[in-house]
C-alpha cells in the first residue's frame, strides 16, 4: 500500500484478530473493537502469540512485531472507534441483525468517505448496506481462516456498490499481500457456493454409507490434491458455521440441492461442533 491507512475492525474473534494483524503488519494503524473486553484481550493476545510464532520462524524480527504491536489500539467503543478511520471491517457474529446495527451505528459516526466493509460468511452485502445512508460505499470483504496466510480477499459487491468503492477495496488488499476474486451478492457467494455444496455432499456420503470418514477424506485429499479432506475441512471452519451457511444457500436459492444433511444438523444439536468444542467427524479432546 502506498499511503498509510487508518483502519477499525470491529470483533475481536478469531477472523477480527487475523485481520487486525494483517493490517498493522503492512504498517496501518488498527483500532480492534469488541463488546467484549475479555475477548479484546483473547483477541491482543492472539495476535501476540501469532506474531511470536513469525519471530521464531525468522519471518519477522522481535522489533519488527513490536511495532506491528504498537500499531494496534483496542476499544470497546464503536463510534469513536470508527469516527476518524478510512475503512471499517466488521467481524463479528453471523447474525444480520447484529451486523445491521453495527453499520448503522458507524455509518452515523464515521467521516463520509469512510468505506464500510464486513467479513460475512454468506449474509446480503445489499441488505447489510441498507441499514446505512451510503450503500454505495458498503462492500464484502470476505477474508480467510487463518487470515495472515490465506492469501485470498473474496470481494462482494451489493447491487449499490460503487465501482470507486469495488476499486479502492481491491486497491487495499493488494497493498496487504492478498489477491482478490469478486463475486456479485449472491447467497453464498462463490467460495461458499461452491465448498459447502462438497463438504455437505462428504457428509451425505457418510451418512448413506458410501465410504467411512478417512476413506472419504483421502479420496478428495489425494484425488483431488486438496490440503485437506472435506470431512476433516468442516470440523475446522466448524459445523455449526457450515450447517448455518448451508441454511442459507437452501432458504436464498430455493432449492433442495442444497438442504443441509440431517447428519450435519443433527451433530449440531449434540454440540459436536468441531475442533473448537473438542469432536466432530473427528476426535480433538487430546
Ligand atoms: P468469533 O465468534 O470468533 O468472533 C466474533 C467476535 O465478535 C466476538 O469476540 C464477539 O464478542 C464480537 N461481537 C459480537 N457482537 C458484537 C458487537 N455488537 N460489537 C462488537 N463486537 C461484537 O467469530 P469469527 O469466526 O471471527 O467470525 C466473524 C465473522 O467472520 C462472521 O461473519 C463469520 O461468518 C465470518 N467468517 C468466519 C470464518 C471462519 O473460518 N471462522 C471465515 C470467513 C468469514
Amino acid at each position: 500500500m502506498t499511503e498509510s491507512i487508518k483502519v477499525t475492525v470491529v470483533g475481536a474473534g478469531t477472523m477480527g484478530n487475523g485481520i487486525v494483524q494483517t493490517f498493522a503488519s503492512f504498517g496501518h494503524a488498527v483500532c480492534m473493537v469488541d463488546m467484549n473486553d475479555e475477548a479484546l484481550e483473547r483477541g491482543r493476545a492472539a495476535i501476540e502469540k501469532s506474531l511470536g510464532r513469525f519471530v521464531k520462524k525468522e519471518k519477522i524480527s522481535q522489533a519488527d512485531a513490536d511495532a506491528i504491536m504498537a500499531r494496534i489500539s483496542l476499544s470497546s467503543d464503536l463510534a469513536s472507534a470508527v469516527a476518524d478511520c478510512d475503512l471499517m471491517v466488521e467481524a463479528v457474529f453471523e447474525n444480520e441483525e447484529v451486523k445491521r446495527d453495527i453499520f448503522k451505528t458507524a455509518d452515523a459516526a464515521a467521516p463520509a468517505h469512510t468505506i464500510l466493509a464486513s467479513n460475512t460468511s454468506s449474509i446480503s452485502i445489499t441488505r447489510i448496506a441498507e441499514a446505512t445512508s451510503r450503500p454505495e460505499k458498503v462492500i464484502g470483504m470476505h477474508f480467510m481462516n487463518p487470515v495472515p496466510i490465506m492469501k485470498l480477499v473474496e470481494i462482494i459487491r451489493g447491487d449499490k456498490t460503487s465501482d470507486e468503492t469495488c476499486k479502492q477495496t481491491i486497491q487495499w488488499s493488494e497493498a496487504i499481500g492478498k489477491t482478490c476474486g469478486v463475486a456479485n451478492d449472491f447467497p453464498g457467494f462463490i467460495a461458499n457456493r461452491i465448498l459447502m455444496p462438497m463438504i455437505n455432499e462428504a457428509v451425505w456420503s457418510l451418512h448413506t454409507g458410501v465410504g467411512d470418514r478417512e476413506s472419504i477424506d483421502i479420496v478428495m485429499k489425494l484425488g483431488c490434491n486438496f490440503p485437506m479432506g472435506p470431512l476433516a475441512l468442516a470440523d475446522y471452519i466448524g459445523l455449526d458455521i457450515c450447517l448455518s451457511i448451508m441454511d442459507v444457500l437452501h432458504d436464498g436459492l430455493k432449492s433442495d440441492k442444497y438442504a443441509p444433511c440431517p447428519l450435519l444438523r443433527e451433530m449440531v444439536e449434540a454440540g459436536k461442533l468441531g475442533v473448537k468444542s473438542g469432536a466432530g467427524f473427528y476426535d480433538y479432546a487430546k
